[in-house]
């Protein structure tokens, strides 16, 4: 059943705002997304009032999902800073201008960028993939490496945070949408032995999806806590592309216990996986190696190997940066076209040598993250 921007509305008319008006008279929210049952729009207000709207956002939200039809439904809280006012007092302040509201945290102090952190429950660790720039694979890494992971025998999860252009349907063949549970948690897609979320399982693929910087972390928070995720010894976390406040912002937010970057060869990337190194080394996230994919050429046919891109560049980045190097990925037509046919490579072609690249690459993340599993 279709639900309508008016049905939205019309729930929405009846929640009182903390400004005594109804909430859709109070000025604060965003275009509706309303698509086929699911829904999704921001609440956005200054950072000094942010308080005293969560609970409204709570409401809003119930009320939205008590329409008929409504599968999923999701408001974010945002709260901008308006220019040349205070910092509000706590939680801590990220981002030029910019102060996302989180609706699970508790008060913690502002003393580090870090504090904001609180572990999800059931998973043992949280980690990042990111890479400098889009188009370099690391959505398809990312995937590649959960698999990789779950084949040595660990429970994975992976959360698509690329809210700009969420490309993990595509890689998963996942086009169903998650339903809720009694607590009203999003159950994750369960797809290869994997438990899968994307943003992309909520709104169509053709919707462009335009977000305001501190939609951007409450649009992931909610994605990571608001998810029944169960108990996993890993969940991979698909960065968005770039090393900007969003990211940042998320670095700082999301408790991961690394980070894992994919660079090409080319060395404009590599001056981009620099750059995102240096981002997680300011929040005190570990990183746990570089990944050079697209590395170099391997032939489909002679399974000839050329370097065409000057390979070997991430290595020897990662030796004089004093981080460790996890593997190299070949170009490979079979990597792009399992990809790109929802049917990724360590799934379709177990036995093959690119699910053996990416489970090495898997086992050395393990291996860093043996003690953070074994201690969960
Ligand atoms: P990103 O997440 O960095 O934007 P994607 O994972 O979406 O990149 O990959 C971009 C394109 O490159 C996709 O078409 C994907 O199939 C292809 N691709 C990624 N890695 C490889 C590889 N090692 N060999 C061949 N094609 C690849």
């Amino acid at each position: 059943m279709s639900v309508t921007q008016q049905q939205v509305l019309n729930a929405l008319a009846r929640v009182r705002s903390p400004r005594g008006v109804a909430l859709t008279d109070a000025n604060v929210l965003s275009p509706i997304a309303a698509n086929d049952g699911k829904v999704f729009f921001s609440i956005n207000v200054d950072a000094a009032e942010a308080r005293a709207w969560e609970s409204i956002r709570a409401e809003a939200e119930a009320a939205v999902r008590a329409i008929p039809g409504v599968t999923v439904a999701m408001v974010a809280l945002t709260a901008e800073r308006k220019p040349g006012s205070a910092p509000p007092p706590a939680p801590h302040r990220h981002g030029p201008g910019v102060q996302p509201v989180s609706a699970h945290r508790p008060p913690q102090s502002p003393a580090s960028p870090m504090s904001k952190q609180s572990e999800i429950p059931g998973i043992a660790a949280v980690i990042a993939v990111a890479s400098g720039k889009g188009g370099v694979g690391k959505s398809t890494t990312a995937l590649n490496l959960a698999l990789g992971l779950r084949d040595l025998g660990l429970r994975v999860g992976l959360l698509d945070a690329d809210i700009y252009g969420p490309s993990v349907p595509r890689l998963t063949g996942i086009h169903e949408k998650p339903q809720l549970n009694d607590e009203r948690k999003m159950i994750p897609i369960r797809r290869f032995g994997l438990a899968i979320m994307s943003i992309g399982f909520l709104v169509e693929e053709e919707t462009p999806m335009i977000w305001r910087g501190p939609m951007v972390m409450s649009a992931i928070t909610q994605m990571l806590r608001d998810v029944a995720w169960g108990t996993l010894d890993v969940l991979v976390v698909d960065m968005p592309p770039g090393t900007g406040d969003a990211q940042l912002t998320l670095a700082q937010n999301v408790p991961l216990k690394g980070a894992i970057i994919i660079s090409t060869p080319q060395d404009l990337s590599l001056i981009d996986a620099r750059r995102g190194l240096a981002m997680f080394r300011k929040v005190n996230v570990p990183v746990l190696g570089i990944v050079e994919n697209m590395s170099y050429f391997q032939c489909p046919q002679c399974g000839t190997r050329s370097d065409i891109f000057g390979h070997g560049g991430a290595r020897h980045e990662a030796e004089r940066l004093g981080v460790p190097f996890l593997g190299e990925i070949p170009l490979h037509m079979s990597i792009r076209a399992t990809s790109d046919s929802g049917t990724p490579v360590v799934d379709s072609e177990p036995d093959g040598p690119h699910a053996a690249i990416y489970r090495a690459i898997g086992a050395r993340v393990r291996d860093q993250l043996q003690g953070v599993i074994a201690a969960a």
